[in-house]
């Protein structure tokens, strides 16, 4: 689409746009920042044009572009603090510039198209997620920036990213359909799992006030995640030639199938030991929801019998939100969450009930 519109609420409780913009090329991407009404829109053709809304939001003007990137916009995340826009494109690179001066500030080549952008302004720290699955970290200085360190947990790419500058915890949202939390203030390495959608994860947004995440997927799924339990890492998948329980060879173990005259069985993995078990040892399934596992997944017969009703209780809420969700935003003041989906509606939700 070619058009930037601006919906006013109006007197009879509904939305009609005040501002129907038309732009030179395809927009990919925005960012609003309702303190300086500042809208910095990504283009299909790699510029970045801000505007100043006025205070009526009846007209926006014009004030800066940057030519950022070779091809399509991604992602734009402005830091007010810093007079900063961050950008990433789809020619695999990561840029800054200063919002003051109009000057870029630097750039990074990532590993490829990046749809995750988070910036803690305490540390100068940005964490960019790719099409790869790989996560970048970099320390942005003035006009240089250093990688600090890079780490993948997913076996599809990155598709959002959250970052919760309190607990200073990192979440990753994937293609893969999973979330994973990183711990990377608290330097004990762990990275925990959370398993609740069918499809992609589109967006991910954090409750700081009520530490709930929320995470919504191209299968229209709205998922809050309770923040504030104990959540538990899920084991390293053991690897055994025979089940860890009867002793029956897997396949691939000839020597010790020639001997016992036996067909060798599937491996298969309990999720909440990580045993190499046989599909007759692990029949049973149940939901671990403090590893993640919202829905039922596979588990040996005595992890089975240990976990008791009261593991069992969820740790989310889900809600259908009816259409295939690409965009989210996210207002924590009012509670209130705003998708966009592939039918190109955009529903407004009140998520009070839930996030509170
Ligand atoms: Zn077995
Ligand atoms: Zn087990």
């Amino acid at each position: 689409m070619r058009t930037v519109r601006v919906w006013l609420k109006r007197d009879s409780g509904q939305y009609w746009p005040s501002i129907y913009h038309a732009m030179p090329s395809p927009c990919s991407c925005m960012s609003f920042n309702p303190e300086t009404r500042r809208l910095s829109i990504g283009l299909d053709n790699g510029t970045i044009s801000e505007f100043i809304l006025s205070e009526d939001y009846n007209k926006m003007t014009l004030v800066k572009s940057y030519q950022a990137h070779q091809s399509r916009v991604m992602m734009i995340l402005f830091v007010l603090e810093m007079e900063w826009v961050l950008s990433t494109g789809q020619d695999k690179h990561f840029t800054w510039h200063c919002s003051e001066s109009g000057q870029r500030l630097g750039g990074y080549r990532t590993n490829a198209g990046a749809c995750g952008l988070q910036f803690d302004v305490e540390t100068r720290h940005v964490f960019v997620g790719d099409h790869s699955g790989q996560v970048t970290i970099l320390k942005l200085e003035q006009e240089s920036c250093s990688l600090v360190t890079t780490f993948k947990g997913h076996t599809g790419g990155v598709t959002a990213l959250c970052w919760d500058p309190v607990q200073r915890v990192l979440f990753s949202g994937s293609s893969d359909h999973s979330i994973i939390m990183w711990d990377i203030g608290g330097r004990k390495g762990t990275a925990i799992e959370l398993q609740g959608h069918n499809d992609k994860v589109q967006s991910l947004s954090y409750a700081h006030h009520t530490r709930q995440l929320i995470s919504c997927g191209a299968d229209g799924g709205i998922v809050v995640w309770n923040m504030d339990v104990e959540r538990q890492e899920t084991p390293e998948w053991l690897d055994s030639d025979s089940c860890q329980k009867c002793d029956q060879p897997f396949f691939w173990n000839f020597k010790q199938m020639w001997d016992n005259k036996k067909i060798g069985l599937r491996q298969h993995h309990c999720r909440k030991c990580g045993k190499a078990v046989c599909g007759k040892c692990s029949s049973k399934r149940s939901s671990i929801p403090l590893m993640g596992f919202e829905f039922e997944v596979r588990v040996c017969d005595s992890c089975h019998e240990s976990i008791t009703d009261e593991e069992r209780a969820p740790t989310a809420t889900f809600h259908d939100s009816k259409h295939n969700i690409v965009h989210v935003h996210f207002d924590a003041t009012r509670g209130w969450l705003l998708t966009s989906g592939t039918d190109k509606v955009i529903k407004l939700w009140d998520m009070t009930p839930v996030v509170s």
